[in-house]
């Protein structure tokens, strides 16, 4: 470790793409790969920080360290041809806006709001859309906090990267929670906040309380519990720490907690290395002494997280810690998927074999999931149903809560990577294909009725 680096009381610091070629040099890279990762990083957004750099990545084992290859870009992440056009740009300095149109050219042709996000899932109050809310569960309602967008550090396999990098039509996000609460008042099914990012705890106490406080009004009684997707465990700990918000944070976290509603905080944690430093376990107790509870997950990620004896150790660690295993999810179908994905049927054997491991007390995650526009999807296994192979899949939430937790099969495809490679098996149709789409936001009267 640097001198001085990360010390307690010190300051964030972002790494950006201005700091790459001096990190790629550092893990060793040639002239010409360091100039194929700078030309993905102009697609893909870059962002690391000194805790992640000086704490996390082995650089004895870098390029294939797994922390590494979380945070940074990949030569071979996106196609050849694209790597050329744009390394042959940058090398000869063009002008930074054909470096950007040609960008904008190859980000287009990636997928950036899988799973129907941008279209199917934005609510309506008053026939207006609610842009920066997602409505698709009738219990929950993720909230997209506008100054949240960023992240201490960026996943290379992120999903949301369409948040991150200059596309203004990619965006989604709010800052106007009296119409969240307007929204929250008109749907009484609502029992669940969830905000999420980027990473909300990206924005300081100040900004963090305008988006919490509003939903602790007693108006809002139906409210049990407010969550926050958050990375900064893994990639800035001291956010709950030595930040010079940390304490007024933990205070704002009581007071949702003495508002009579649960404050889960959904961490993401990626590889066990992210759980071993002294400064995540001190977070892990502060956020539990608030009276917050820790729920862990995150996605199964090939060069990175493919191992079962990872997961064992990342749940068994976590619990021992005091935090409670809760996901772990396929690799969405975003841009450079094929980069990092693992097949379903090794994602089950995989989930499996770490789950058959652990105690119970580490069984409560579930998955692999994949969250699709119909819903969470779980691969149960493989069965043999009259000399035909089958995989067994159940929905974890669904638009349409009447089909969720009922068991389905899918005809085995061991190179299936997502629900879309799969056909159905002793049936005509998914249990989900046979549900019409609701309109945005909207929830048929039968499916409200069904819950109350
Ligand atoms: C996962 C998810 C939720 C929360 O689902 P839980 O099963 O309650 O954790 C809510 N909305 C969306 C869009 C999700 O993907
Ligand atoms: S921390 Fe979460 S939102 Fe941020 S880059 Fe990683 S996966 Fe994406």
């Amino acid at each position: 470790m640097a001198p001085g680096l990360s010390s307690p009381g010190r300051r964030f610091r972002a790494y950006t793409v201005k700091h790459l070629d001096d990190l790629t040099t550092r893990a060793g890279l040639s002239a010409a790969e360091r100039l194929a990762v700078r030309a993905v990083a102009t697609v893909l957004p870059f962002r690391t920080n000194e805790y992640v750099v000086e704490r996390l990545i082995d650089w004895d084992a870098a390029p294939d360290d797994p922390i590494y290859r979380l945070v940074f870009p990949q030569s071979d992440m996106l196609p050849e041809a694209d790597i050329r056009e744009i390394g042959g740009l940058l090398a000869r300095n063009a002008p930074e806006m054909e470096v950007r149109a040609a960008a904008h050219a190859v980000r287009t042709r990636l997928n950036p709001h899988p799973a129907g996000q941008l279209a199917f899932n934005i609510p309506a109050l008053a026939d207006e859309p609610l842009p920066g809310v997602q409505h698709k569960y009738p219990e929950t309602v993720l909230v997209f906090p506008r100054q949240g967008q960023t992240c201490h550090a960026y996943c290379t396999y992120c999903f949301r990267w369409a948040q991150f990098v200059d596309e203004p039509d990619l965006k989604m996000a709010t800052d106007d929670m009296g119409r969240v609460t307007d929204y929250l008042r008109q749907h009484p099914e609502v029992t669940s906040v969830l905000i999420t990012g980027g990473d909300p705890m990206i924005m300081g106490e100040a900004v963090l309380r305008r988006y919490i406080e509003p939903l602790l009004d007693p108006a809002l009684e139906q409210i049990e519990s407010i969550r926050i997707g958050t990375k900064s465990l893994g990639y800035w700990p001291q956010r709950f720490v030595s930040d010079p918000d940390a304490e007024d944070t933990l205070r704002l976290f009581g007071e949702v907690v003495a508002a009579g509603k649960n404050l889960a905080i959904m961490a993401h944690f990626s590889h066990p290395r992210e759980l071993e430093s002294s400064v995540v376990g001190e977070a892990v107790r502060r956020i539990s002494s608030a009276g917050g509870v820790i729920r862990t997950q995150a996605p199964l990620i090939r060069s990175i997280n493919d191992d079962p004896a990872i997961w064992a150790g990342m749940w068994r660690t976590q619990m021992r810690m005091g935090m409670v295993p809760y996901y772990m999810f396929v690799e969405r179908d975003t841009g450079p998927q094929g980069y990092f994905a693992v097949p379903l049927l090794q994602a089950h054997e995989i989930f499996r074999d770490a789950y058959a491991s652990v105690s119970g007390l580490c069984r409560t995650v579930r998955g692999p999931s994949m969250s699709a526009t119909p819903g969470k999807v779980c691969i149960d296994g493989v069965v043999e149903v009259a000399g035909e192979k089958a995989f067994a899949l159940h929905m974890i939430q669904a638009r349409n809560p009447a089909i969720v937790g009922k068991p389905f099969f899918a005809r085995f495809d061991p190179g299936a990577i997502w629900l879309s490679d799969l056909e159905p098996a002793f049936a005509s149709r998914f249990p989900f294909d046979s549900t019409p789409e609701e309109l945005p936001g909207l929830w048929a009267p039968e499916v409200l009725a069904s819950m109350s």
